[in-house]
């Protein structure tokens, strides 16, 4: 029992540290996919060996502990403290999630890479593009993303970055992934899909910081966190999952 217990912590303080739960990253894969060009989908399709993106929207944080893989340690945030931008921010030297965004796109585009590093570097931008998009991932340095930012919701300790991460996912509504995918990817004219879709994974990362810093400024820590707060911040996690898969998949439809 005791090593069950174990486990189930150890798991929690894992979740804790990687970007959206599951849930988040399967869904914004779920709506990229709905939204590729015909010919975009047939090339993610063989790249990833006939499944879809969201099989492996959370492939790059099972990487964890496989010394292979260590160089994609910093790749799933970007801090930035109070006042400052991404842009102005301190920046970790082996990357973060704007340059590793960045990276799988120039590989993705790269005619003379071959297909097995193609297939690697589309299932982390996959993975990559959810982070960028999840506001404790451009949390402050100072509080590692949020995560020495303790906060009480709906009863339990918890801290801001894993609130956001999941609990208010899971919070906001009792959906599976696909329900997800399919109840915020709402109707809309083709105008407004690509207003959503426009600018550069720069300006989003910069979108991203601003979101993070007016969360900190409207979570206060001494008062417990309720209904209140999922009513007044689930319409936001609903945008940036929509927003992350619609940017997903434009991205794709330019690459292939
Ligand atoms: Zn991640």
């Amino acid at each position: 029992m005791k090593k069950i217990l174990l486990i189930c912590f150890a798991l929690a303080a894992a979740a804790n540290v990687y970007g959206w739960g599951e849930k988040g990253h399967n869904a914004t894969a779920r709506i990229a996919q709905k939204h590729l060009s015909c010919g975009a989908e047939r090339e993610v399709t063989r790249l990833l060996g006939g499944y879809n993106m969201a099989y492996w929207s959370s492939w790059a944080d099972g990487l964890r502990g496989d010394g292979r893989y260590n160089f994609l340690t910093t790749w799933h945030y970007a801090n930035a403290d109070e006042g400052q931008t991404y842009a102005t921010a301190p920046k970790a030297p082996k990357g973060d999630v704007y340059t590793a965004v960045v990276e799988c796109m120039e590989r993705l585009r790269d005619k003379n890479s071959n297909d097995s590093l193609r297939a690697m570097y589309l299932k982390l931008l996959i993975h990559f593009m959810g982070d960028m998009h999840c506001p404790m991932h451009a949390g402050y340095a100072s509080d590692r993303g949020g995560n020495g930012y303790q906060v009480t919701f709906r009863g339990r300790k918890t801290n801001l970055h894993s609130l956001w991460d999941s609990g208010l996912v899971d919070g906001a509504h009792v959906w599976s992934a696909a329900e997800w995918a399919e109840n915020i990817d709402r109707r809309m004219r083709r105008r407004e899909r690509r207003e959503l879709q426009a600018g550069t994974p720069l300006e989003w990362m910069e979108q991203t910081v601003v979101l993070s810093h007016s969360i900190y400024a409207g979570t206060p820590q001494d008062e417990s966190l309720s209904w209140d707060y999922i009513n007044r911040f689930s319409p936001l996690v609903e945008e940036q999952l929509l927003e992350g898969g619609l940017r997903l998949a434009r991205i794709l439809n330019e690459i292939f």
